[in-house]
């Protein structure tokens, strides 16, 4: 530890190191002065192919450095440093190719970090801050792809988090989340499947601004971002897309949380036994159809329909025995009993019209989207349970669909469901949520009789999870 108090600067060089082999070095340092004092710390396990060079100047209560990186294999780089009332870390993980830079500035009342990271191969980076009652945090992760991101967090009266991430890979995460006391917001985008994740994210006093797109399709921006910060819980828009020889799946979300929530990390290790039609395998939304009527599903019927071909009737049955199949086990009835109804008027993808539409449509921007569901969810809470106001789906004509069991059976991967896809979003609509973006880890993830877990066959049926997750939302 090097502590300056004499307000005379000091350079640190601690050289290019050229590694034999991995080691792991810890630094830790700080300085004090008039207006407080500032520590940093540093660990740094690195292989032996990476070259680093940092410059430290210390000052009287200050500090600033700057660092950089690269190489392959695997590195692991933290840094935090903290002063009176407030603390930055950041932190990059990898294994492949790695540039890296990081540049710090802080005294004993207010700081600075940011780091830029690119790479291929696994990769996360973290950048995360803290005051007195405020946090942010900004990660990007990337498995089996390719990276750029830079994140920055300053703190000291109050504290926000940057993070502009372009990532592209096999699984793909990039998360924002901020908070003050209790209560905050978080912005996440998730791929699963081949794809790619672009986000510009700021964070400061519970709100978050900027975009996040998948696949080059914006799905979430800063009117809707603001929309879920001052008026409502939060938006979901969750979907199947086309990944590589496979179907993938994205969602990107806007959402208040808890600080309890924010602090739950997002890790993924290695595959384990998983559960085969267990009654165990749901996982709750944490919202719910909280109204004593029922939900009224409408089908826009309109030349996008007609021209894939699909007859509203048939289309309008398919819905209609996917809404009654959730009804049909559990004694609240969820769904209107008059069936879906047909109106070319309504739109889906308006989250803010109170209508809960599905509707085939030409998603030009979003070439790899198969179906999606955007969920709108609120107050008042009912028994711990968020209330849904709205959910549409859209199913991209891009792709060809069918009512028929036998051509989905037969040109599976080919031509989708249009039954199975809507049973599967409309548990997203009543409460229910996706087993595949559960932690590897975890037994949930790899039961593929529930319909909650990702298409991978023509399903018109609930699994054990499926039944027994609606009826701890809505009774048996
Ligand atoms: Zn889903």
């Amino acid at each position: 530890m090097i502590v300056n108090k004499n307000g005379v600067g000091v350079c640190l060089l601690l050289a290019a190191l050229f590694l034999p082999m991995a080691h792991a070095i810890s630094v830790s340092y700080g300085s004090s002065g008039y207006s407080g004092s500032v520590s940093v710390s540093e660990t740094y396990k690195l292989d032996d192919s990476t070259a680093m060079a940092e410059t430290t100047d210390l000052s009287s209560g200050a500090v600033s450095q700057s660092t950089s990186l690269s190489g392959t294999g695997l590195n692991l780089v933290t840094k935090s440093v903290s002063g009176g009332a407030y603390g930055i870390e950041a932190a990059a993980q990898s294994y492949g190719a790695l540039g890296m830079s990081t540049a710090l500035s802080a005294s004993g009342t207010s700081g600075g970090m940011s780091q830029s990271v690119s790479g291929a191969g696994n990769i996360a980076a973290v950048s995360a801050g803290t005051s007195v009652s405020d946090a942010v945090c900004n990660i990007a992760q990337v498995e089996n792809g390719l990276i750029s991101t830079a994140q920055s967090t300053t703190s000291g009266g109050s504290v926000s988090g940057a993070q502009s991430t372009s990532l592209e890979g096999e699984i793909g995460v990039v998360g924002s989340i901020s908070t003050t006391g209790d209560s905050g917001m978080a912005v996440t985008g998730e791929i699963i499947g081949e794809g790619k994740i672009d986000a510009d994210l700021c964070s400061s006093d519970t709100s978050i601004t900027g975009q996040v797109s998948v696949d080059g399709t914006r799905w979430m921006d800063s009117q809707d971002m603001s929309i879920v910060g001052s008026n409502d819980f939060g938006i979901v828009v969750e979907g199947l897309r086309v990944a590589g020889d496979g179907i993938g799946t994205f969602s990107v979300n806007a959402a208040h949380v808890s600080t309890a929530d924010a602090r739950k990390s997002n890790v993924r290790t290695n595959a384990m036994t998983y559960y085969q039609n267990s009654p165990l395998s749901y996982t709750t939304t944490g919202w719910r159809w909280n109204r004593a009527s029922p939900l009224v599903l409408y089908l826009k019927a309109d030349s996008n329909l007609a021209s894939e071909g699909l007859n509203s009737n048939s289309v309008r049955e398919a819905l209609t025995s996917a809404a009654d199949t959730w009804d049909g086990v559990t004694s609240r009835n969820l769904f209107y009993d008059g069936g879906v109804i047909v109106d070319s008027r309504k739109n889906a993808d308006n989250p803010y019209d109170g209508y809960s539409v599905h509707a085939w449509k030409y998603l030009s921007l979003a070439p790899s989207a198969l179906a999606y569901s955007r969920t709108r969810y609120g107050y008042p809470k009912v028994n711990g349970y968020y209330t849904v106001l709205e959910s549409d789906v859209s199913y991209n004509t891009r792709y060809s669909w069918t009512t028929d069991w036998s051509t989905a059976v037969n040109n599976n991967g080919r031509i989708f469901d249009v039954q199975t896809v809507a049973l599967h979003e409309l548990g997203h609509t009543l409460g229910l949520g996706d087993l595949y973006t559960l932690p590897s880890t975890d037994p949930r993830r790899g039961d593929y009789s529930q319909i909650m877990n990702s298409y991978n066959d023509p399903q018109r049926t609930l699994g054990s999870g499926d039944i027994a997750g609606i009826r701890k939302l809505y009774g048996i």
